[in-house]
């Protein structure tokens, strides 16, 4: 009998070598997308401003209107083969959602009619109730409905229209990760203004920016199919690992193999048809792991593009006989993947916030951005790393890889000298030297500083790179909305905060702007002091992270998710309006329920192929050992021991092996038993973790110690060797 792992390694020999070079065909950029500029083409001049005032505004659309922009893009998609139109979300399930309407219709009559107007482009009512909304919107009245978001494109995917909009309760509750992002943004726009406004009265608008650096694991479709395990849970849960593996580090940055070019020309073609602005690409540190990058955009646009591209990177794979991997961890012992998310905010007048100016006045407004965001991600770390987890993220933070599961924010020891020239001005007023002095020989310094920041690091989770701050904790798999909107609410409670606070000593102490915006940096320098000397001490970085590991221990998915709804986080979102506190409850328990949902699939996926394919294989070696055996005792008689001493040896080992596996199964099962008799989500959850999940360890080490023993012939299934090096 020949097995799937087997068959794919034959065809794999066998296959055709595709030129990379064949199959480049210039395109034209964004072409598949209805941007403004093909907007304006449709529609006439007074529309189209009504159109962005309202995108400014964030105000309601006529319905006049939206039957004008609904005509000039049904147009649009029709003159380039569209037949099908859908509205396009992200709901809580962490992939995107769609749901076809062909343009055709009946009227009333029975003729063939096209409809597509200003309804059915504003909102759109499928039948959701497969999708997670922790309880809002109970079943029996399952109506979410979409909504369109105007400040993202439409684009053409196929022969589908793609509108990308909301995804909300009938009760007006968000059932998905954009409409908190988009309130979010909104505040963070509010409150970043009030500050811009102490320095330049004429900025008008502040977007957050986002760029994301996407890591995945490119396998070969088949081998990848001869795996239970990948294709249910997008992770290896057997194999041992290689002899090879990343020691060499041969795979970073070397040179891109032959048919991931293949993949990696088409994807850029379609990506550039879509208008995603994706950059760089190289291999990553693992075999087989590679990233790719996309220039930051606004950081709504940002969001959709990246889960477009994952969207795409899956088809695409499928069409060159690859399966891509965003899993956290789909390799034990080599490292896993992440999606760096950096962060800025950018003006209407083309200033980033986050990068120091030419005037010493711009660079206070750097300096007040930069120290506030600092303090807000400070105030709220627990809500951040709840923001991050998931089960597949945990088998990656806190384990022996970068980034380590400690808060620590690197901002490099010269800007670390700034804050500390910072923290001891004079409290109070000024006097007019000092404030020259610091003008000069502080702030007027830090543009000459951030260019010679030679400064880096690659272990921190959070890290200022110049211009933008970097989160590294971000899981491949996730939507970067979740940590976006976060990050945007944290930043603008603490930026009103800071704003009040300077309010008061200009009012109250009859105070100077510059002096009350010195005397307020002062003090958040100093309540963010103490964190940011122990991420940018002195200490080796190595030792540091020990240090701080022990006094921040990692949390894992149950212990973190907690964060989201307890007192701080309410007020948080409650008070920017981002979130509801029921809203807050819901998305806590649909993370519980993703957590549990997970490791049950997980298990139940391990149990099936440690009864199924490893013990069964485990016995067919068992029984060619015994054939031996009993060979060599026909020809030796009762002298066969002294060649058969091994054979017996191995044949006991195997024995071992088969009932640690097969006892554990059957524990793992009723420690599944017993959590999913558990009611309460949490609860459910923590039994998960700590008494399923042990199993997944335990039955994983007896199952690879016989891959290691069985006969290579017989092993059903493709080995991490073949896996991750054969290309
Ligand atoms: P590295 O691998 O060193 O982290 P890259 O250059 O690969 O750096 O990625 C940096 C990312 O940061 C890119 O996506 C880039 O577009 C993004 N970026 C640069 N400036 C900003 C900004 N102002 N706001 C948000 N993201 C930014
Ligand atoms: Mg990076």
């Amino acid at each position: 009998m020949q097995t799937l792992r087997k068959k794919s390694l034959e065809q794999l020999a066998k296959a055709p070598k595709m030129n990379p070079n064949n199959r480049v065909h210039s395109s034209q950029y964004a072409e598949h997308v209805f941007n403004l500029t093909q907007l304006q083409k449709f529609i006439s001049e007074k529309a189209f401003d009504q159109m962005q005032q309202s995108i400014d505004k964030g105000s309601q659309m006529s319905s006049s209107l939206a039957d004008q922009i609904a005509s000039a893009m049904k147009a649009w998609a029709k003159s380039k083969g569209a037949t099908h139109y859908t509205h396009w979300f992200q709901p809580l399930t962490g992939a995107t959602a769609e749901k076809h309407e062909s343009f055709f219709d009946l009227d009333i009559e029975g003729n063939q009619i096209e409809k597509f107007d200003g309804d059915q482009l504003v909102q759109q009512i499928p039948n959701t109730s497969s999708f997670p909304s922790g309880g809002i919107r109970n079943t029996f009245e399952a109506r979410g409905y979409t909504a369109w978001d105007p400040t993202s494109p439409a684009f053409l995917f196929e022969n589908t229209l793609c509108i990308p909009t909301i995804f909300v309760s009938y009760t007006g509750e968000a059932l998905d990760y954009k409409t908190p992002l988009l309130k979010s943004l909104q505040k963070l726009n509010e409150a970043a203004l009030e500050i811009c406004h102490f320095f330049d009265k004429s900025t008008s608008k502040v977007n957050a920016t986002l760029g994301w650096e996407q890591e995945y694991f490119l396998i070969d479709r088949s081998l990848a199919l001869s795996r239970p395990d990948l294709l249910l849970t997008g992770r290896t849960l057997l194999g041992h690992a290689p002899s090879k593996g990343q020691e060499l580090n041969d795979h970073y940055f070397g040179s891109i193999p032959m048919r991931v070019s293949v993949f990696l020309k088409e994807l850029e073609v379609e990506c550039h048809l879509l208008g995603i602005p994706i950059k760089t690409r190289h291999n990553e540190v693992a075999p087989s792991q590679y990233e790719v990058a996309a220039v930051f955009e606004n950081a709504n646009l940002a969001v959709d593009h990246n889960t477009l591209l994952m969207e795409l990177m899956n088809k695409i794979a499928v069409k060159n006989h690859f399966m891509v991997l965003f899993h956290e961890k789909p390799f034990d012992k080599i490292n896993g993947s992440g999606k760096h998310t950096n962060w800025s905010l950018n003006t209407n007048t083309g200033v980033n916030l986050l990068s120091p100016g030419k005037t010493p006045m711009s660079n206070l407004q750097f300096l007040s951005f930069f120290i506030n965001t600092i303090a807000a991600i400070l105030k709220h770390e627990e809500l951040l790393r709840a923001a991050t987890v998931s089960a597949s993220n945990d088998l990656r933070i806190g384990q022996n890889e970068a980034p380590s599961a400690m808060l620590s924010i690197f901002i490099g020891k010269h800007l670390m000298q700034v804050l500390e020239d910072l923290e001891n001005v004079t409290k109070g007023k000024l006097s007019p030297e000092e404030k020259t002095d610091l003008k000069l020989n502080v702030i007027g310094k830090i543009p000459e500083i951030l260019l010679d920041n030679t400064d880096r690091n690659r272990t921190s989770p959070i890290a200022f790179t110049g211009n933008k701050f970097e989160f590294r904790t971000v899981g491949s798999k996730a939507n970067c909305a979740k940590i976006t909107t976060v990050l945007n609410a944290v930043v603008s409670e603490q930026l009103l905060d800071f704003k009040r606070s300077i309010d008061e000593l200009i009012e109250s102490k009859n105070m100077k702007k510059d002096d009350a915006i010195f005397n307020v940096l002062r003090e958040t320098i100093t309540s963010v002091k103490k964190v940011l000397t122990e991420s940018n001490g002195n200490i080796e970085e190595g030792k540091a992270i020990k240090k701080n590991q022990k006094s921040t221990p990692f949390k894992n998915t149950p212990e973190a998710l907690p964060a989201f709804i307890k007192k701080s986080s309410v007020v948080l979102f409650e008070s920017l309006e981002i979130l509801s506190s029921r809203e807050l409850s819901a998305r806590y328990q649909v993370d519980l329920e993703a957590y549990v949902s997970t490791l049950q699939i997980e298990s139940r996926t391990l149990g099936d192929m440690a009864r199924n394919h490893v013990i069964p294989t485990a016995i067919r070696y068992q029984n060619l050992l015994i054939e031996n055996i009993r060979g060599l005792k026909e020809i030796y008689g009762e002298k066969f021991k002294v060649h058969a001493g091994e054979q017996l040896l191995i044949l006991e080992q195997i024995a071992a092996h088969i009932s640690e596996i097969n006892e554990g199964v059957t524990k793992m099962i009723n420690a599944r038993k017993a959590a999913n008799s558990t009611e309460d989500y949490l609860q459910k959850a923590v039994q998960y973790a700590q008494t399923v999940l042990p199993y997944l360890e335990s039955i994983r080490y007896h199952c690879d110690k016989l891959e290691l023993t069985v006969d290579d012939t017989l092993w059903p299934l493709a080995k991490y060797r073949e896996l991750l090096f054969v290309r």
